[in-house]
């Protein structure tokens, strides 16, 4: 409080998107550096945000995902041999760190260098060996924040080696489709964290100015133009900075409880629910009957968004993420104090709707502003973590960018 009684402003802090020139030069002027000669290239992939649909990429359903202008950038040169040396501007202190292809196996990398290493082990999985590489890594996707850095890794090192190894499957919409899955199959298998798939597709596959609805059932994409500000309009993305705990056990546990209750009602995954009410009334456990009721609801909300979207109703879309939110935290139970925070300040400070994205547990979270009241919701949020003793969370405004690639 100051003097006067008001509430003091709260710094704002913006999380700027590197110009990919910029990005570009950073990361090659580091290879120079580090290795002392030219990269081959240099590649680069966006993180992601989710507009809408979480936690139903593993449930067979549809979400609704688009590129950020944050990106992970690559300089990376092939190696007549099969060794691999890698070093990451974030995670500096560890120096360069060496492998033989030969030597990656499902249990036998720790660290970051699993997203990488694990992308070249899966390629060759499938019948696309690659050779050895060294390479360089800087990147503006932050950390842990949901906003998918870990698929912004593989997806950058997937173009950089389908391209350095000749593979060739960069080159359309199905060659990325299989690039996705072995970066699926790194980040599952190799790096040893669950994921579904959203992330990798978001990152391979969208294209600048639309979002993508991926159907998870069958891989399948659609496109449509996403432009906000042409209604004025902005997607506000609130990083919490608050640290993911418990995620990785309590998304296994979600995990679980939908495969076991897809068992139960006898379909192959929750997408294949055709009515909710009949299902809730074939399960006993009320953690599956409420996990269950999360992801249909939450299907039926990405298919409610899309037709308002293509109806030119935007502002409409607002209260559909209220909604997701309500149900994430109620019914999932995959939000936490923090972002609870940030949903109830943005909407108190007029955003026309809001919810936490990504896993949950922390991580970040969206809200639907009027394109003149962005600054006053992020300092309304601002101001709200600095009362509450909370790190200061940081802001962004989502505008889609293109898919990753050479740069
Ligand atoms: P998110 O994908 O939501 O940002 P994850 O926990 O899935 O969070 O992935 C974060 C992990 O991915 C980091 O802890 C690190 O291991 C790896 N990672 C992501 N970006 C980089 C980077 N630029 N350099 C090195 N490792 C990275
Ligand atoms: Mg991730």
């Amino acid at each position: 409080m100051s003097a006067n009684g008001a509430a003091s402003a709260a710094p704002v802090t913006w999380l700027e998107a590197w110009a990919r020139p910029e990005g570009g030069a950073r990361v090659r002027e580091a290879f120079r550096a580090r290795f002392g000669t030219e990269p081959d290239g240099v590649w680069s992939a966006p993180g992601r945000v989710n507009v809408i649909g979480e936690h139903t990429d593993y449930n067979g359903g549809l979400c609704m995902p688009m590129a950020l202008p944050h990106r992970t950038y690559v300089a990376l040169r092939r190696r007549e041999d099969d060794t691999v040396r890698l070093a990451s501007a974030q995670e500096a202190a560890g120096g360069v760190w060496t492998r033989r292809l030969a030597d990656v196996a499902p249990g036998t990398v720790e660290g970051w260098a699993g997203y990488v290493v694990g992308v070249a082990w899966a390629l060759a999985q499938a019948a696309h060996p690659v050779p050895g590489f060294d390479a360089v890594v800087d990147s503006c996707v932050p950390y842990g924040a949901g906003l998918s850095s870990s698929a912004a890794l593989e997806s950058a090192f997937a173009v950089a080696l389908d391209e350095v190894a000749g593979i060739g499957l960069a080159g359309d919409d199905a060659g990325r489709a299989a690039l996705a899955q072995a970066c699926i199959r790194a980040e599952n298998e190799i790096a040893g964290a669950m994921t579904g798939g959203m992330d990798q597709t978001a990152s391979l596959r969208c294209r600048a100015g639309h979002a993508l609805v991926l159907d998870t059932r069958d891989g399948s994409t659609r496109h449509f133009p996403f432009d906000l500000a042409a209604h004025g309009l902005a997607l506000l993305v609130i990083d919490t900075r608050a640290p993911h705990q418990l995620a990785d056990g309590q998304y296994a546990a979600r995990r679980a409880t939908c495969e076991a209750a897809a068992r139960t009602l006898g379909v192959a995954t929750l997408r294949d629910v055709g009515d909710l009410e009949a299902a809730l009334a074939l399960l006993d456990d009320e953690v599956a009957r409420r996990g269950v009721r999360h992801v249909v609801t939450e299907i039926a909300r990405v298919e409610l968004v899309e037709q308002l979207l293509a109806a030119g109703d935007v502002d409409a879309v607002g209260p559909v993420l209220t909604a997701a939110h309500a149900s994430l935290r109620d019914d999932y139970e995959v939000s936490c104090p923090e972002l609870d925070l940030a949903v109830d300040t943005a909407i108190l400070a007029g955003a026309l709707g809001a919810r936490m994205v990504g896993g949950g547990f922390g991580g970040s979270a969206v809200a639907l502003v009027r394109t003149d009241a962005v600054g006053h919701v992020a300092e309304a949020v601002s101001a709200a973590f600095a009362a509450a003793g909370r790190t200061a969370p940081a802001f962004l405004v989502a505008t889609p960018d293109g898919p990753a690639a050479r740069d």
